[in-house]
């Protein structure tokens, strides 16, 4: 576009929209500098350079901002988040998460204050609990849900698919202790042979309540789109995958529609369409969904996933479970079936997104890949391995060879790494290995999957600059980052993903201004602070779309 290119020609003539000067501003360019100001126009930027070089960009109209906050970044991108899940559970459910909930006495606690707002007999739902972060280290039961909210049915998910539910859920559902277990599914059940309400669902198949939950309308998926933005522009996120759109509800697409035409998405989305979960829906999917869109709203990819996790020992792998010799997980696909689908969205254009554990299964979505790229070379398709835990180390460098990208959690090795150890032994220390990757030249991106694990971007940093877990030990400490790899995680490198590295993920003349003032300065930090630094305020096109309470970011005097 000719008129990107003449934008600071453009911006100097009749002055910029807005400046910013007299700051730290993190450009995570090619030579990762550090700029004093910058000058935007038509939302994007025209120049980043020093105080003197921004002076001839200041026209009559030019709103100055003399920055006052400890560093400006690019507005950080996440590259696997369940999005509208996210805005559904915080406008309408209960967030779970720690450290919003620390012990079993603190879930009864806020489903009884749910259940005091909310009509006998209708549904509650919340998620986010995990049993390893509570003090008394167990599963939440229908009994504990009982005392809580014994007038409606509950259903709590947890990361990995686990549900509780409380003794009025089990009845709608018709549970009882002469239910069997589903496949791809577990009832839990007590020494007696009661339902304790807890439910392993590893597809959606064996999930008791699937078909009882009340649908949400598209309005309600607006106005949780809305939420989720606000929420995670808070936490200095400016672009979002949201990782599982479409398929079981077509209205999802409808729903980020109709918030973007109005003008209040705040986050650049990037959806997948899925699950896709057989090659028959696979063929389906392509015959009615395309790529399409734009910066602002697009679906791009294809979400697949192929194992399960490490924490309900269903990752699979070449070696068994520590203590369970025949344990060596499982997949959800035949590998057949899987190569097919891979190469069926190849040739239909489509990045492949895959929910892969285990070493032996990274195998096979690499096999997969190899495969539809060698059959079809379409130039630069940058299929994606989700999660991607333990690659071997040929695996490693088939995943730069084949230019496959690596989407990774770093806020899981905090808060699971322990469970890892504990299940896999010492090979679990190094789960994701992400300086290995980056000395590969591997793209590297980051997220938190959320419901499994939280949003906070900021914590995500800390975790791959210590890998410290929640227990305290330091894990695989040679697969550390260095601050600056840790940020282009979030930035740079995560643009890639999307195929948006021209546009977003560093501040350079050309690119969206989409960023973050934070009031911490994270290049000089003590790591300890990371974790805990405040945006102050977050851009989108070069519009404030969050300001902090009481936020310092910018001279009062002006
Ligand atoms: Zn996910």
């Amino acid at each position: 576009m000719s008129w990107v290119k003449d934008l600071p020609k453009i911006a100097e003539t009749i002055g910029a929209d807005t400046v910013l000067r007299d700051g730290k501003i993190i450009t995570v360019d090619e030579d990762d500098s550090i700029a004093q100001a910058m000058a935007i126009k038509y939302g994007r930027i025209a120049y980043v350079g020093t105080n003197d070089g921004v002076t001839p960009y200041i026209g009559n109209q030019t709103k100055v901002i003399d920055l006052k906050c400890g560093c400006v970044t690019p507005g950080l991108i996440t590259s696997h988040e369940h999005f509208l899940r996210y805005g559904l559970n915080a406008l309408f459910g209960i967030d779970l998460w720690y450290p919003k909930v620390k012990s079993i006495r603190d879930i009864i606690d806020a489903v009884a204050e749910k259940a005091r707002e909310t009509t006998k007999g209708e549904w509650i739902f919340g998620w986010g609990w995990d049993e390893n972060l509570l003090k008394e280290k167990r599963y939440p039961n229908r009994w504990d849900l009982d005392e809580a909210a014994p007038k409606n049915p509950v259903y709590l998910g947890r990361v990995y698919q686990k549900v509780a539910a409380n003794s009025l859920a089990l009845k709608i559902a018709g549970v009882t202790r002469d239910t069997p277990d589903p496949e791809y599914g577990k009832v839990y059940k007590d020494e007696d042979g009661e339902p304790t309400g807890v439910f392993l669902t590893i597809l959606p198949s064996a999930n008791p309540f699937e078909e009882m939950m009340p649908k949400i309308n598209t309005q309600r998926k607006e106005e949780a789109i809305v939420k989720a933005c606000h929420d995670y522009n808070a936490e200095g996120m400016t672009t979002v995958v949201d990782a599982v759109v479409g398929a079981a509800e077509p209205d999802d697409l409808v729903a980020y529609q109709n918030t973007r035409m109005r003008g209040e998405l705040t986050a650049r989305i990037y959806a997948l369409y899925g699950f896709v979960r057989t090659v028959k829906q696979a063929k389906e999917t392509i015959q009615h969904v395309s790529t399409y869109g734009d910066d602002m709203f697009k679906v791009g990819g294809i979400k697949l996933s192929l194992d399960g996790g490490v924490v309900p020992k269903t990752g699979y792998f070449y070696d068994p479970y520590i203590g369970e010799p025949t344990n060596f997980g499982r997949t959800k696909w035949t590998k057949e079936d899987l190569t097919e689908a891979i190469r069926l969205f190849h040739d239909a254009g489509f990045q492949t997104c895959t929910h892969t554990i285990g070493d032996k299964a990274i195998d096979w979505v690499l096999d997969g890949i190899e495969n539809a790229m060698k059959l079809n070379p379409r130039p630069d398709p940058r299929h994606q391995i989700i999660h991607i835990y333990y690659p071997t180390a040929e695996a490693i460098d088939r995943v730069k060879r084949l230019g496959v990208m690596a989407n990774v959690q770093s806020t899981f090795i905090h808060f699971e790494g322990d469970t890892y150890t504990r299940f896999l032994g010492p090979r679990g220390a190094c789960v994701k290995p992400l300086k290995t990757f980056i000395k590969k030249g591997i793209a590297v991106g980051n997220s938190h999957d959320y419901p499994s694990g939280p949003i906070p971007a900021r914590i995500g940093l800390w975790a791959a600059i210590t890998r410290e877990t929640f227990e305290g030990n330091v894990i695989c400490p040679e697969e550390r980052l260095t601050v600056q790899e840790a940020l282009k995680t979030y930035t740079i490198w995560n643009a890639k993903h999307l195929f948006m590295e021209n546009k977003i993920g560093s501040l350079e003349p050309g690119k969206y201004a989409d960023l973050v003032a934070w009031d911490t300065n994270l290049y000089d930090a003590p790591t300890e602070k990371i974790k805990d630094m405040r945006a102050e305020m977050t851009m989108l096109n070069g519009e404030i779309v969050y300001e902090a309470q009481g936020s310092q970011w910018k001279r009062k005097d002006q």
